[in-house]
């Protein structure tokens, strides 16, 4: 592992490459920096080298960091309890888990609380005997337009997906394509509160076959800031 800055400027070469390979601008790929369990310190090094866009996976950790990072867009990645939506709707641009009509609802309750239309993704469970979160692909239509009826303080930008780890990223490749299927499909909807831009899938180890599956953000934790140690805390 290089240093914090070294390490993003490879993640862009090498999106950089993926892009060529497949004629996408590179600049059609946002790399998200996941944050999770590293302190802001870390986090503003990372900032201070060109990230725009940081990913936190628990509302608590948000809470935790917020004063004390520089600048930057926040992004709520995590499964996202209902209860705790209102000590982040204020503080993040996106939230990529939406899986639920119930979650939505409380998103919109408390956006139209703050005055704002919130933006968030649907989260599609692609490896579902594998993956916990996230709604059926079959299902995703429909949850789509239930929250497009119930919740006009939203705008749905996109999906989010998690692909099941394999050891080869190769492997992965077919449940990234079958998502990008299904974005385009659901990109079709016409209505004010959807407005398809986003694309979320791709991770440290997998995040050159999402690019080139047309990923537009990659959430990318420790191939920045290296390994995770959850007994720090
Ligand atoms: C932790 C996490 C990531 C980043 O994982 P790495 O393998 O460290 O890049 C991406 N997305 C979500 C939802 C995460 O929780």
């Amino acid at each position: 592992m290089g240093t914090i800055a070294e390490n993003i400027r490879m993640i862009e070469d090498e999106k950089a490459e993926a892009c060529r390979r497949v004629g996408r601008d590179p600049s059609e790929v946002l790399l998200c920096a996941v944050t999770k369990t590293h302190p802001a310190e870390m986090i503003n090094e990372a900032i201070d080298a060109g990230i725009t866009d940081i990913g936190e996976n628990k509302v608590q950790e948000i809470l935790d960091k917020y004063d004390d990072v520089k600048k930057v867009r926040w992004h709520m990645i995590g499964h996202l309890q209902t209860n705790k939506v209102k000590y982040i709707i204020d503080k993040v641009c996106m939230i990529h888990s939406v899986e639920s009509l119930h979650l939505a609802k409380e998103i919109n309750k408390r956006a139209e609380q703050h005055g704002i239309t919130m933006d968030i993704l649907i989260e599609v469970n692609t490896a579902q005997d594998e993956n916990k979160f996230g709604v059926a692909p079959e299902d995703t239509e429909a949850l789509i337009r239930q929250i497009l009826g119930e919740c006009p303080s939203i705008r749905i930008r996109g999906l989010m997906t998690i692909a099941p780890y394999r050891e080869k990223p190769e492997d992965v490749r077919p449940f990234f394509r079958r998502t990008k299927e299904l974005y385009d499909e659901m990109a079709k909807i016409e209505s004010p509160n959807l407005d398809f831009k986003y694309l979320s899938m791709g991770m440290s180890n997998d995040r050159v076959i999402a690019e080139e599956e047309g990923s537009t953000i990659i959430r990318v934790g420790s191939a920045i800031f290296g390994a995770r140690d959850y007994s720090r805390k």
